[in-house]
């Protein structure tokens, strides 16, 4: 594979596949990618905000066919909430991202006043409100769904969609061009960050980590971070597999998940941004495994991961 610049905007990667990159790839800077098969062209999410998805759509419009299909890999509003922008080609999403898209508790349009007053997530949020654009936005969900795998034709080839969730979220799907020896992992990759599973369990993440390796895909397009390699998924694995055994132990003993974040070391991965996004992490483990004590609403789950953005 070449090597591709981690610089925003539309980068080739292989036949008829770009990457749309979104540096420094932290909270809602998300990547996007394109495929063009004979004259059709599929776009993998959608961006944050209509402001980011009208760039990603002028691009594409300069390198690639006409846009007849979006996929969204997941229900993360930094991977759908640019839907509106591609209103005229049918949208895909497995039927469990779909549904959490339609049930989403939080509106974008009230971005800036999540979380109570003077906490780390109210200020966390008010700077999102500053960095992304909601103007004139509404939702545009997905009008198609599926569950397992799909294969999607485009032009005179295809694109297999592959659900692996839940794992970073409820409904996560990953997707994979097969004629060009590329996968677009969504969320199951944050490429050089430490990764976050919101939903679990844990080791389904870790099996959809071995579903992209055994797809043997020479380019692999993060959700999140520069264009990598399967070497990065495999860095992933362990890192979660690490933190699993760790977890796992504290679980046994009847800690807290506190505990268990306070003590876990990430060993060669330390030098990763965000290592607090571990505490999700360990939450969903306990919610596995000893829900009675992974009672932390998601605010309160928000304010340690904040506090330990900010050490
Ligand atoms: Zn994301």
């Amino acid at each position: 594979m070449a090597w591709v610049p981690y610089s925003r905007g539309l980068h080739h990667v292989a036949e008829g596949c770009w990457a749309w990159l979104e540096p420094p790839g932290t909270w809602g800077m998300s990547n996007s990618g394109l495929v063009t098969i004979g004259g059709e062209t599929l776009v993998v999410d959608t961006q944050i905000d209509p402001p980011r998805a009208r760039a990603l759509r002028a691009a594409a419009t300069g390198v690639a066919e006409e846009i007849t299909t979006v996929v969204n890999t997941h229900d993360d509003g930094d991977h759908w909430f640019g839907n509106l922008v591609f209103e005229d080609a049918r949208i895909l999403a497995t039927t469990a991202a779909s549904d959490a898209m339609r049930t989403m508790p939080m509106d974008p349009r009230r971005l800036g006043e999540i979380g109570g007053e003077g906490t780390a997530l109210r200020r966390w949020s008010q700077w999102r409100a500053e960095v992304y654009d909601y103007e004139g936005w509404r939702p545009a969900y997905p009008t198609e769904t599926f569950d397992g795998s799909l294969t999607v034709k485009l032009g005179d080839g295809t694109v297999e969609l592959h659900e692996v969730g839940p794992a970073h979220t409820r409904g996560d799907a990953i997707v994979h061009v097969p004629a060009a020896g590329v996968v677009f992992t969504g969320d199951i990759l944050f490429h050089r960050a430490t990764p976050i599973v919101w939903a679990g369990p844990v080791s389904n993440h870790i099996a959809a980590c071995d579903v992209v390796l055994g797809l043997d895909a020479a380019v692999v397009v993060p959700g999140h971070g520069p264009v990598a390699s399967g070497a990065a998924v495999r860095e992933t694995r362990n890192y979660l597999v690490h933190l699993l055994e760790h977890t796992l132990r504290h679980v046994e003993a009847g800690a807290p998940p506190e505990v268990a974040y306070r003590t876990f070391d990430p060993g060669e991965y330390r030098l990763w941004p965000h290592t607090s996004r571990a505490f999700p992490t360990i939450q969903a483990i306990y919610a596995e495994h000893r829900p009675d004590l992974a009672g932390l609403s998601w605010a309160e789950t928000m304010e340690i991961v904040l506090a330990g953005d900010a050490e």
